[in-house]
């Protein structure tokens, strides 16, 4: 059994990333899984885990400037019970329909973003805001915007001493209304096939056609085929969403 670790404090978990070759663990609900189905394959189970949820600076959402900072480690359900401006209103959505309440209440925003799955229910909310991610290492801190920090399937920018401490996003995004939507195979619990994201400044994401969500700009979907859905069946049916969000935004 490797060792697991819960500092309160930013900076002391930074010291235990940068000496360590362990694990960051949020609410679990990604690493857990994956965890278990690698043991089943041979894989050793005992890697340390530090463990990111009682660090203040990274959780709860609040005004800062001229915008919002929502804290990595804050989990789906505060993202849902909290009331927010209308831009927040995809990825409240978003935080309604991902998983089940258990899972709202562990699971992190941060941990989607950092497990960066094609079907990650917060990208494409969080890209119709063009929110950027704030990175810390013991060297300093930056900020990257989502669309740089998310780079293939399960692949990020973050480097192996980097926490994702907070998500940022921009007044003016934050008050321009916006919805979600989302497909799945039945209506509750399920991975998406296709989720769409949109604004009423007219920007539009798309997820789980391709290896990382992403915005439209005018060049066509090319979306993948996989076990969920095929390529033909993603097209149809993230145009339709597509519209779909568009006339509720209209309406
Ligand atoms: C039953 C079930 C249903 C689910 N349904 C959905 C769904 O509908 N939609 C969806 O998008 N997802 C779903 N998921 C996946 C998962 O719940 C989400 O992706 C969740 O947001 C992950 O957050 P977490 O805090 O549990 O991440 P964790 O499992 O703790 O971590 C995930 C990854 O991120 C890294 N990490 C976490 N936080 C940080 C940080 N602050 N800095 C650096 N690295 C970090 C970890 O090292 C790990 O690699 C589901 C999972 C389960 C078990």
């Amino acid at each position: 059994m490797g060792a697991y670790v819960r500092p309160r404090e930013l900076r002391a978990a930074l010291e235990v990333l940068a000496g360590s070759d362990g694990q960051v663990i949020a609410g679990g609900t990604d690493i857990f899984p994956a965890r278990a189905h690698a043991a089943a394959w041979g894989a050793p189970r005992d890697s340390d885990l530090l463990d990111v949820t009682a660090i203040e600076a990274m959780r709860g959402i609040s005004r800062e400037g001229f915008g919002w900072r929502i804290g990595a480690a804050t989990s789906w359900a505060a993202l849902r019970d909290t009331a927010l401006p209308p831009g927040f209103d995809a990825l409240r959505e978003a935080a309604r329909q991902v998983g089940g309440r258990q899972v709202q209440a562990r699971a992190t925003l941060g941990g989607n973003l950092c497990n960066a799955s094609p079907a990650a229910d917060g990208v494409p909310p969080l890209l119709v805001l063009d929110a950027e991610v704030e990175l810390a290492s013991l060297n300093g801190s930056r900020r990257l915007a989502l669309g740089d920090f998310l780079l293939g399937n399960r692949r990020t920018a973050r480097a192996k001493d980097e926490l994702l401490v907070a998500i940022h996003v921009h007044e003016a995004m934050a008050q321009s209304p916006s919805v979600f939507l989302k497909l799945g195979s039945r209506a509750h619990l399920v991975i998406s096939i296709v989720m769409v994201a949109a604004n009423a400044a007219g920007r539009v994401a798309v997820g789980s056609c391709s290896e990382v969500a992403r915005l439209l700009d005018g060049r066509g979907l090319s979306p993948i085929d996989d076990v969920r859905a095929t390529a033909d069946y993603r097209r149809l049916a993230a145009a339709e969403l597509v519209a779909r969000a568009r006339e509720r935004l209209a309406a």
